[in-house]
């Protein structure tokens, strides 16, 4: 199905101010909202819809992506689709811009009203924060507690950036849009106000503790379940624990990668472990049980006589666990591939009886010479 355009979906001109996105999204969000259209699919989708476009128009590079190529903009591949794809839960958004929880009274802070907004509330940045764990703790899950640095709200003007008591003017150049228009011969373009710097708004008494920048470094620690069964690269997303917005916006979020360091004995091959084992020739041939100490535990594998090397024995469930959306999925294999060792050394009584064995099997004589095989 061919995605409508972003404009059209919330109804506002290209030209748009962030201000009118912002108030048109409110608009549509309430109306379509799933809990005021119980069972209605095709509010739920337009409300979907209506998400994905204010996302899209409510940040301003996003925006200028969009203008110049359209949805194409957000297609692109992986390393892209992290920046400027993969878009919010609708629902997070709508929490975002109203305030409050996911139950009933979400709608009350937007009768509420009286929030001033600006040309420019840009959501903070995400953060990335690479945590490596061993295949250990990955196989049983672990719990990790992570310190980092990040811009919070200042504390002394809640992110405002003004000095207590005081309040930002809108900006007389731009009249609160961030933006400003140029005309070159035919071409108008839009840029960001050199007034204000495009944020709207001229703040005359800069707060004290941050001069105006609205955000302070500190440190803030989190504290990491990890799954059990995780996979090396997946991606935690913790939401607004990331840089702190401008002029009070939402912060970003923090992604927490999972790195998984390698085993010196497990290969993994997605749920499945690997692993090398190296067995006596006499027990190849003979047969008989050994003990692996596989990461769930100590277990016996069945080693049948007559095992050629390079023989690789399931043992089932002794792989890694599977995450799956609803809990914990049944576990991979262990897979042990055999090698099998010849003794580099004899004594004299097991050399003794090696030859009576290889007398037996028509290869040495008894004088310990080698035979010709004769054809
Ligand atoms: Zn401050
Ligand atoms: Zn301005």
């Amino acid at each position: 199905m061919a995605k409508g355009d972003y404009y059209e979906i919330l109804g506002v001109p290209r030209s748009a101010s962030a201000d009118e996105i912002k108030k048109a999204y409110r608009k549509m969000a309430v109306k379509y909202h799933p809990d005021k259209n119980p069972g209605d699919k095709a509010a739920e989708e337009k409300f979907k819809e209506v998400s994905e476009a204010y996302e899209v128009l409510k940040d301003d590079k996003r925006r200028a992506m969009y203008d110049q190529h359209g949805h194409a903009a957000f297609q692109g591949g992986d390393g892209q689709s992290y920046q400027y794809g993969g878009f919010q839960d609708p629902f997070d958004l709508f929490r975002e811009v109203f305030g409050g929880g996911r139950g009933g009274s979400v709608f009350e802070s937007f009768f509420g009203g009286g929030e001033g907004s600006y040309a420019q509330d840009r959501r903070g940045s995400d953060l990335r924060y690479d945590l490596e764990i061993t295949l250990e703790e990955a196989f049983a899950g672990v719990t990790r507690v992570i310190e980092y640095r990040h811009n919070v709200a200042c504390e002394r003007c809640r992110g405002s950036g003004c000095e207590p008591g005081s309040k930002p003017k809108v900006c007389p150049q731009c009249h609160g849009r961030g933006q400003v228009i140029t005309s070159q011969g035919f071409f108008s373009m839009s840029r960001p106000c050199p007034r204000c710097g495009g944020s709207g708004r001229i703040i005359e008494k800069p707060c004290q503790k941050c001069h105006g920048q609205g955000v302070q470094m500190d440190r803030t620690q989190v504290k990491v379940n990890i799954p059990a069964g995780v996979n090396n690269g997946t991606k935690l997303r913790f939401q607004g624990l990331g840089e702190a917005g401008v002029g009070g916006a939402a912060a970003g979020d923090l992604y927490i990668v999972v790195f998984v360091r390698e085993h010196s004995v497990f290969k993994r091959d997605g749920a499945d472990l690997i692993m090398k084992q190296s067995i006596s020739f006499t027990l190849a041939a003979l047969g008989g049980d050994i003990q692996i100490k596989t990461l769930k535990e100590t277990a016996r594998l069945k080693i049948p006589a007559g095992t050629q090397p390079g023989t690789i024995f399931k043992m089932k469930g002794y792989g890694m666990p599977q995450m799956h959306a609803r809990g914990v999925g049944r576990s991979g294999d262990l897979l042990v591939q055999v090698t099998v060792e010849v003794p580099k050394k004899l004594t004299r009584d097991q050399r003794e009886k090696l030859e009576t064995f290889a007398v037996a099997m028509g290869e040495v004589t008894d004088s310990g010479e080698k035979s010709v095989k004769k054809n």
